[in-house]
């Protein structure tokens, strides 16, 4: 059994991690606290440097700019490039995390929407959840009606991440009642200009990456803005829950551990009572346990990662790596405030920002409940069997 990385994986993931410390790191103090988008010119020069690195869009296919490393190589470099806000942030210079529907985007919808997206021309926002579905998203309300060469939207729209800065969004809505989850759903682009919709209202959460309520009425789509075939937008949907999932693991791997390095750091250079803090137990077994979560979970990580690249089909394993990372992450970030006492809570470090950007994983991309009954199901079914060999 070979746990090693590849060799030109190790060698992509050193490099971001110098890039990281040398670069991200020390910018971070000089950064507006709760900043969501970083001033423009840092921001080209930053990615200017990341593209040179060849750590830019890693995960995104070469045919469309990125670099097009696999699930495991993907996941090595986001745990080194999450190990800074500047590359856990929404608009992150490291680049094109594309929605996954955007992969089923015609020809002509990759030349107008993904290529300006994936270079940061465009921003897209993604709505399918609405006051009355979220977790059960079959259950959406949003309709589309044919109308001659297109279609007629209406319905509301809840959550959208920022919405109001988005020039296009994903919008899922239901074309066929009776089918609904069953070739009934359907994803179109839809320009935020476009008559009849509108941002009603912007929702202030936890993090700082705000929210939108979205009102579509009577808004009309042209046929050539349907994503991929009509009715499979939940088919779709499913076929890149994975790496989703993936995403927001690696994450949390990244952020824990950039938590638990200033832990540790802290504890050795922090005295009390004449003592530094890395001599008491109490602080030693917080860093103790922060350590073997994180650990187990980044080895559920990356071999989910590599089953993914063997051409296994790891959805549940995904969902298990989703819930487990989440809370991991949340776990950690408690405990390195805590070490780091007041100065933890402050927005001269980076922790109270993560703590409360983590706190949202455990809702977004699905509830964790969601994830535990994917796992239980699989178990109950005799799909996922404990000890089975890979
Ligand atoms: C900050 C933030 C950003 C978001 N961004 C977007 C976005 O960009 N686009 C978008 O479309 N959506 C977005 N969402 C919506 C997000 O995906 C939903 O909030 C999530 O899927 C949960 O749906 P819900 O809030 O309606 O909760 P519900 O589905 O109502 O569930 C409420 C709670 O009930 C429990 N629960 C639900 N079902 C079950 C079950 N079967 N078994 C056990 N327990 C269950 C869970 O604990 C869950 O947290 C965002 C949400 C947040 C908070």
């Amino acid at each position: 059994m070979d746990f090693a990385l590849p060799a030109p994986i190790l060698e992509r993931k050193l490099t971001a991690r110098r890039f990281v410390d040398e670069t991200c790191i020390p910018l971070e103090r000089e950064l507006e606290p709760d900043w969501i988008e970083l001033p423009p010119e840092l921001h080209r020069q930053l990615e200017a440097q990341i593209r040179a690195l060849g750590l830019w869009a890693v995960g995104v296919p070469r045919e469309l700019g990125g670099e097009g490393m696999g699930a495991l190589g993907y996941t090595a470099i986001r745990e080194e490039q999450c190990r800074t806000v500047i590359g856990t942030s929404h608009y992150t210079p490291f680049g094109g995390e594309l929605p996954a529907p955007l992969y089923f985007a015609s020809e002509e919808q990759k030349a107008r929407y993904v290529l300006p997206i994936l270079r940061g021309e465009k921003k897209v926002a993604f709505a399918q959840t609405e006051p009355g579905a979220g977790s059960d998203a079959a259950a959406i309300e949003t309709r589309a009606v044919r109308d001659g060469d297109g279609w007629r939207l209406s319905g509301v729209k809840r959550f959208a991440t920022l919405a109001d800065r988005a020039d296009v969004l994903l919008v899922v809505a239901v074309t066929d009642p009776e089918k609904r989850a069953r070739g009934g759903i359907t994803m179109f682009l839809v320009d935020r200009d476009t008559p009849g919709l509108r941002v009603h209202r912007i929702l202030k959460v936890l993090r700082p990456q705000h929210s939108t309520e979205i009102v579509l009425d009577n808004v009309f789509v042209p046929q050539s803005n349907v994503l991929g075939e009509v009715g499979q937008g939940f088919a779709m949907a499913q076929k890149f829950l994975v790496r989703g999932r993936m995403s927001i693991a690696a994450r949390c791997l990244g952020v824990a551990r950039r938590a638990l390095e200033m832990s540790l750091a802290y504890a050795r250079e922090r005295h009390t009572f004449g003592q530094p803090l890395a001599e008491r137990q109490a602080v030693q077994w917080m860093l103790a346990d922060s350590y073997m979560e994180w650990h187990a979970a980044r080895l559920l990580t990356y071999e989910t990662a590599w089953k993914e690249d063997q051409g296994h089909d790891p959805r549940v394993e995904a969902s298990e790596v989703k819930c487990f990372a989440t809370e991991m992450a949340f776990r950690v970030l408690d405990r390195a405030i805590q070490v780091h006492g007041g100065i933890g809570l402050t927005k001269d470090l980076p922790l109270e920002r993560w703590f409360r950007e983590i706190r949202v994983l455990r809702i977004g991309e699905g509830p964790n409940e969601i994830h535990r009954w994917v796992v239980a199901r699989s178990l109950l079914r005799g799909q996922l069997v404990p000890g089975q060999p890979w």
